[in-house]
């Protein structure tokens, strides 16, 4: 019945880094190590770690008409994603200019380009991918009047889920449609915090799940890093335990989360199996170094 597992509303950007031995203050220039270019931008990331793991995925974007555009297009071809709703022009490709310290602390800053671009209307134009995927996900790198049109957009039957990253206040309308709603701790306390006029919820993760759910999602998802996850629906609250790693690189790890239990809840898993798996998809990325490079098949899950 439907042609794609998930669908992914959202960002591509390329990540500029720079090695430095120390971040240049204002009006310093310093040197740096050679550049590299990474794939990047929490949408392309979602979308590259769901195809990996097996999932039958689209990616809706818009990239510019440059050398970025065309890198990110083939990060995406190759893991397997159709690249049919990546839409190209309108701005240069986004950008993450990043500098990197030895101790491992970095200084960004992004230039959405053609994601701020990325209009409702551009939703509404891609009525035949929403219509074809079971599950849908986006995240905050694109206009909030994009990701309101793309509730909107759902087709009858097919699930919403949303990581609000970076973090903003959320409409009621956006808020109510998310199955689940997947925060991260600094994510579920902006939100919180922005909802609450600033009022405090504690320290509990449990107590920031519930509350969260209060505010209108269908279920509510909080991601703790190494202690793990814990999810909140009708049915009460539970705990996901961590896997154990070693871990090197924690970069993109909650997009490998997201893209997962995407992934396993429109297979018919429950939204604690989902996020069991998710946690081990999530166990193997930081693991491994770089974001979209660190993304594990269904293999290497299994094979843990
Ligand atoms: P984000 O990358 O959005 O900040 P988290 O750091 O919470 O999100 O990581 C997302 C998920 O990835 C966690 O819920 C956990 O399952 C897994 N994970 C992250 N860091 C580790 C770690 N050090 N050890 C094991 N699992 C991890």
């Amino acid at each position: 019945m439907y042609d794609y597992d998930l669908l992914v509303v959202g960002s591509a950007n390329a990540d500029l880094v720079i090695g430095v031995e120390r971040r240049p203050a204002a009006g310093e220039t310093v040197l740096g190590s050679d550049l590299a270019v990474h794939p990047g931008g929490k949408g392309a990331n979602q979308a590259v770690a769901a195809a990996r793991l097996g999932a039958r995925t689209a990616l809706l974007a818009r990239i510019g008409d440059d050398a970025y555009g065309r890198l990110l297009l083939d990060s995406q071809r190759a893991a397997g994603v159709d690249t049919v709703g990546v839409l190209v022009g309108g701005a240069p490709t986004g950008i993450a200019l990043i500098t990197v310290d030895p101790s491992g602390d970095n200084s960004i800053v992004v230039s959405p380009g053609a994601n701020g671009r990325l209009t409702p209307e551009d939703v509404r134009a891609a009525a035949g991918l929403f219509h074809a995927s079971r599950v849908v996900s986006a995240q905050l790198e694109i206009p909030l009047e994009t990701v309101v049109e793309v509730v909107r957009s759902l087709a009858p039957g097919s699930r919403f889920v949303l990581n609000p990253s970076p973090p903003r206040p959320l409409p009621a309308e956006v808020l109510a449609a998310c199955d689940p709603l997947i925060v991260n701790e600094h994510e579920a306390k902006v939100i919180l915090g922005a909802v609450d006029g600033g009022s405090a919820v504690g320290d509990r993760p449990e107590d920031w799940a519930r509350v969260l759910l209060a505010k209108g999602p269908k279920s509510v998802v909080v991601t703790l890093g190494s202690r793990g996850a814990l999810v909140a629906s009708a049915e009460g609250v539970e705990r996901v335990a961590a896997v154990r790693v070693d871990a090197v690189d924690t970069t993109g790890a909650g997009d490998s989360f997201t893209a997962a239990l995407a992934w396993k809840l429109g297979a018919g898993s429950s939204l604690a199996e989902a996020a069991a798996y998710a946690a081990r998809v999530g166990a193997v990325a930081v693991t491994r170094r770089g974001a979209q490079e660190s993304f594990p098949t269904a293999a290497e899950v299994e094979g843990r």
